[in-house]
C-alpha cells in the first residue's frame, strides 16, 4: 500500500484504488486516491517550502541531485523491475529508460550551477547613463507537474530536475498507471536531503487532482507531458501561469533513393515499435522513395517479423502489452478500417492474449485514422513517394509537428527538409525518435509549446528580474 508524500511525510488516503500489472491483469499495488484536502495539503506544503528552497544555494541543490544520481545508479535494476511492472516496457528499455533518466537528473544537477543573467548595456539607449542593469533568473515558486504513463521515470526527471535546479518547490501527479516509480524517485530524493515540502506527490485521477492543481491560484508554473485533448484543457484553465506542454505526434521518417537500406533498418524497426509504439515521437508514417520502396518494405518486414511479443519482466522480450486492454482494440479497429480502406497489411495485425503483434501497413491513406491520429500502438505505414518534395508535404500535412527524421546522402535535400519541416527538431540521418535529454526537445502545432531538455526548461521554471543601479 503506498502514501502520498505531502510536506516531508508519507500520508494515508481514505480512498485507495487497486494498481494491476497492464501485461498479466494481476495486482500489483493499492494506491492513495487523494481527495480534494490532500491535493490542498501538498500545494500549501509546496507554497510554504517556496521561500526555503529559493534559499538554498545552487551548490546545494546540485550535491542534492547528484546524491539522487548516485541513489538511482546503486538501484538501477529495481528502477528497471518498476517501470516494467507498471507499465509493461520490456526489461531491456526499461533499463534504457533508468540510463537517460540518471542522465537527465546529471545535467539538472551541473543545471543548477549555471543559472545566471547578463548585465545590460543601459548608456545603449538616451537616458540609460550612469546606470548599471543586470537580470537575475529567481525560481517561480509551486510548480505543478502532470506526467505521462510511456516514460514514467525519465518524464518525471524532466520537470522535478529542472524544477529542483531552479529553486522551485513541486507538486508531482503521475499518471494513475505508472506511480510506483515516481514514489519511488520521491524517496530517493527524500534520501538525498531534499528539503521537506520541496517536492509533493499525489496520485489519483488526472481530472480531479490534475484540474485541483492546474486551476490553484499558488501554482505558477504548470508543466504537462500527455494527450492533446487534456493538454490543450489545461491550458485554457491555467490562467496566466506559465505552461508548457509536451503532447503527442504522428511522427515521420523519410527515406531518400540512394540510401543504404541494411545500415539504417535496425533504428527504423526500433523507432517504430520500441515500448510498443507508445512513445510520442514513434515513428509513425514513412515516406519512401518509390526507387527502393520494394528492398524497404521486404527488409523491413522480415526484422519485424523477428520481435518477440512476451512477458516485460523477461530479458528477450521486445514488446509487450499496451497499457490497456481497451487500448489493443482500439488500435485494433484502426488497422481494420485502414486495410477496408485499402491499405496492404504486410505483417501483424492480430491479438496474442491482451498483446497485439507488430503491424505494418502499405500505402495508407492520409485521411484514416492510422495516419492523421496518433495511433499511440505497434503500427507503422510504410507509404512510396515519387520524391522527397513530396515526402516533405505529406509529412507536414498533419496536425502534429514533434520531431521528424530524413536519410538521404544528398546535402541539399537535407537542408532544404530542415529549413521546411514543420516539427520542433529534424534528425538528418537518423529516425524521429532520437532524443537524448539535454537537447531541445518539443513540439509546434497540436505537439505542443515550450522546450524541455533542462537548461531550456529552466528558462520557464524562472523569471527575469531586472536591477537597475544609478550610479
Ligand atoms: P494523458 O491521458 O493525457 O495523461 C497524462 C497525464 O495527465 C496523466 O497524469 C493524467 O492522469 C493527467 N490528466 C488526465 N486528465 C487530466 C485533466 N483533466 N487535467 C489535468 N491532468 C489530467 O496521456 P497518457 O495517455 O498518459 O500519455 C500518452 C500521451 O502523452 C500521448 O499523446 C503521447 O504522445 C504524449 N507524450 C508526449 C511526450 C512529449 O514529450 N511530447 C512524451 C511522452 C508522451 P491519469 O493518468 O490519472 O488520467
Amino acid at each position: 500500500m503506498k502514501k502520498l508524500l505531502i510536506n516531508g511525510e508519507w500520508i494515508e488516503t481514505k480512498d485507495y484504488q487497486a494498481l494491476y500489472s497492464p501485461f498479466s491483469q494481476e495486482k500489483i499495488a493499492d494506491i492513495p486516491k487523494a481527495d480534494e484536502k490532500d491535493v490542498n495539503a501538498a500545494i500549501s506544503a509546496a507554497y510554504e517550502a517556496r521561500g526555503k528552497m529559493a534559499k538554498v544555494p545552487a551548490h546545494e541543490r546540485a550535491t542534492i541531485l547528484e546524491k539522487l544520481v548516485d541513489l538511482i545508479s546503486e538501484n538501477k535494476e529495481e528502477c528497471a523491475r518498476l517501470i516494467a511492472l507498471e507499465s509493461a516496457k520490456p526489461l531491456k528499455t526499461a533499463r534504457g529508460e533508468v540510463a537517460r533518466t540518471i542522465m537527465t537528473y546529471k545535467f539538472a544537477a551541473e543545471e543548477a550551477r549555471r543559472i545566471n543573467g547578463e548585465t545590460i548595456p543601459m548608456d545603449a539607449a538616451p537616458g540609460g547613463e550612469d546606470r548599471i542593469a543586470y537580470t537575475m533568473k529567481q525560481p517561480v515558486g509551486v510548480v505543478a507537474a502532470i506526467t505521462p504513463f510511456n516514460f514514467p521515470m525519465n518524464l518525471v526527471a524532466h520537470k522535478v530536475g529542472p524544477a529542483i535546479a531552479a529553486g522551485n518547490t513541486v507538486v508531482l501527479k503521475p499518471a494513475s498507471q505508472t506511480p510506483l516509480s515516481a514514489y519511488f524517485i520521491a524517496e530517493l530524493l527524500q534520501k538525498a536531503g531534499l528539503p521537506n515540502g520541496a517536492l509533493n506527490v499525489v496520485t489519483g485521477s488526472g481530472r480531479t487532482v490534475g484540474e485541483q492543481l492546474v486551476t490553484d491560484e499558488r501554482v505558477k508554473k504548470v508543466t504537462f507531458t500527455g494527450s492533446p485533448e487534456v493538454g490543450i484543457g489545461i491550458r485554457n484553465k491555467s490562467g496566466l501561469k506559465k505552461v508548457t506542454l509536451e503532447l503527442g505526434s504522428n511522427s515521420a521518417l523519410i527515406v531518400d533513393e540512394g540510401v543504404d537500406i541494411d545500415a539504417m533498418i535496425d533504428r527504423a524497426v526500433m523507432g517504430a515499435f520500441a515500448n510498443a509504439g507508445q512513445v510520442c515521437i514513434s515513428i509513425q508514417r514513412t515516406y519512401i522513395h518509390e526507387s527502393i520502396f520494394d528492398e524497404f518494405v521486404e527488409k523491413f518486414v522480415a526484422k519485424v517479423q523477428q520481435l518477440k511479443l512476451g512477458d516485460p519482466l523477461h530479458e528477450d522480450t521486445d514488446l509487450s502489452a499496451l497499457i490497456a486492454p481497451d487500448e489493443a482494440d482500439r488500435v485494433l479497429e484502426w488497422i481494420n478500417e485502414a486495410v477496408e480502406q485499402g491499405a496492404t497489411l504486410a505483417t501483424g495485425g492480430e491479438k496474442e492474449g491482451n498483446m497485439l503483434q507488430p503491424t505494418v501497413l502499405l500505402q495508407a491513406g492520409e485521411d484514416l485514422k492510422v495516419s492523421c491520429q496518433e495511433i499511440f500502438g505497434p503500427v507503422v505505414i510504410l507509404n512510396k513517394v515519387a520524391s522527397i518534395d513530396e515526402a516533405i508535404k505529406r509529412t507536414n500535412d498533419s496536425e502534429y509537428g514533434l520531431q521528424a527524421g530524413i536519410f538521404t546522402n544528398d546535402l541539399s535535400k537535407a537542408l532544404e527538409a530542415a529549413e521546411v519541416l514543420e516539427v520542433g527538431g529534424v534528425m538528418i540521418n537518423d529516425i524521429p525518435t532520437y532524443r537524448v535529454d539535454h537537447m531541445p526537445y518539443g513540439g509546434v502545432k497540436n505537439s505542443g509549446t515550450g522546450r524541455e531538455g533542462i537548461k531550456y526548461a529552466i528558462e520557464d521554471m524562472t523569471e527575469l528580474k531586472l536591477v537597475v543601479i544609478k550610479k
